[in-house]
């Protein structure tokens, strides 16, 4: 199992070699190499998505992938700010599945701006298509109004558009991913107004007859968006197109109040992906060894679990979070009256002495 692993800038080295400590205490057979993006690699190589790390990024089995940017680089032009080397790694390894659990682990329900009863225990799965949708349809641009309520004037526009594959695609992941869960899927759509979402609608249901053991709902987006917070245990699996989905893995991430608890996948058609935090750099905590890395180990996690092929090990990984949870040890960020402060070392080390039997230490 070959693993690309790129720290990228800020906080993403800090938290990545805490991912890496706690994949080494497992004591599977891993080949792990590093390699530059983002803003390092710009300093270091003149691109954010360096010819060599893209090459690694392809040849491995999967990408654990820390953060980029950095306020520095917002004047560089488009092309070399350190964001565009995600674009270029979802574009280049064909990602179109993105995965975005929220989930709200007991002892931080304090962290939601929610009701503590309304997401103890949540644990929900979103996911978003990523390379379709408005974000990529041809045309957009700007132009003179021909029609519409203001002909003549300047106007700018967008295509919505999905193609029978890249639903069908989409919809197949996430219906195997229920398969794995509580086997209940809910599609969101906007199937009451825009036709490109009645004929994602169409094709949902077309694939659901392949997985007759799915309970398979729709909801429009709006409402799925209200039932989020009013209800969200309600949902498990949860599948939609770019735009919503990018709104709506935002709200249920927040349901769970940790920025730094979060991680996500983004899978190719074969299930090998890249992983990474939700959350970005951090550049005002970069360097103080306060972040979070849970988020990051949790993505490792996943990466066991949805490319690797090692189910256990992500249980172990994910039972050792808990257990840190469970004996009081927190990061800045999820820190409450009553809890142990420790700093981003700290925390992967107390991981790691889970995974392996021993004490958890409360040193800061
Ligand atoms: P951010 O997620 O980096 O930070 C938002 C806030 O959350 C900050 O106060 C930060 O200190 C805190 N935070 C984030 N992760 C944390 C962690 N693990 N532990 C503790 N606190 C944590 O978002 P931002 O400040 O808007 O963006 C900073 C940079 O990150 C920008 O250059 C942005 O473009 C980039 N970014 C990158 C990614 C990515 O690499 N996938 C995603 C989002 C933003």
């Amino acid at each position: 199992m070959k693993i690309a692993v790129l720290p990228g800038d800020g906080i993403g080295p800090e938290i990545i070699a805490e991912a890496v400590k706690v994949l080494k205490a497992l004591e599977l057979e891993f080949e792990l190499e590093t390699a530059a993006v983002g803003g390092t690699a710009y300093d270091a190589h003149g691109h954010p998505l360096p010819a060599a790390t893209l090459a690694l990024a392809k040849a491995a089995d999967a990408v654990l992938f820390g953060a980029v940017g950095d306020w520095k680089y917002d004047k560089l032009e488009r092309q070399y700010r350190p964001e565009q080397a995600i674009l270029g790694l979802r574009k280049e390894l064909g990602l179109f599945a993105n995965f975005r659990p929220a989930i709200c682990y007991e002892q931080l329900t304090h962290a939601s701006s929610l009701k503590p009863e309304l997401v103890a225990g949540l644990d929900i799965l979103i996911i978003r298509e990523l390379t379709g949708d408005i974000y990529f349809g041809q045309p957009r641009g700007r132009r003179t109004a021909v029609d519409g309520h203001f002909p003549g004037s300047e106007e700018a526009f967008d295509t919505m558009r999905y193609s029978k594959p890249e639903v069908e695609r989409i919809a197949h992941v996430a219906f195997q991913a229920a398969r794995k869960r509580s086997r209940k899927l809910t599609s969101v759509d906007k199937a009451n107004v825009l036709e490109t979402f009645q004929f994602w609608k169409d094709v949902v249901i077309e694939v659901h007859a392949q997985y007759p053991d799915v309970t398979l709902e729709h909801l429009y987006v709006d409402n799925a968006a209200m039932q989020l917070v009013r209800q969200p245990k309600a949902f498990d699996v949860v599948v939609t197109g770019n735009l919503f989905g990018d709104i709506l893995s935002d709200e249920a991430a927040m349901l769970t109040g940790s920025i730094g608890m979060l991680p996500s996948a983004s899978l190719d058609k074969d299930g090998k992906g890249l992983y990474e935090p939700i959350h970005g750099s951090a550049p005002d905590i970069a360097g103080k060894g306060v972040a979070n890395p849970l988020a990051t180990i949790l993505s490792a996690a996943m990466m066991l679990r949805y490319t690797l092929n090692q189910p256990e090990a992500a249980d172990r990984i994910e039972s050792a979070v808990k257990a840190v949870l469970g004996a009081g040890l927190r990061t800045g960020d999820i820190w409450s009256e009553g809890t142990t402060k420790v700093g981003t070392r700290a925390m992967g080390d107390a991981v790691v002495a889970a995974i392996t039997g021993k004490t958890i230490t409360t040193k800061t």
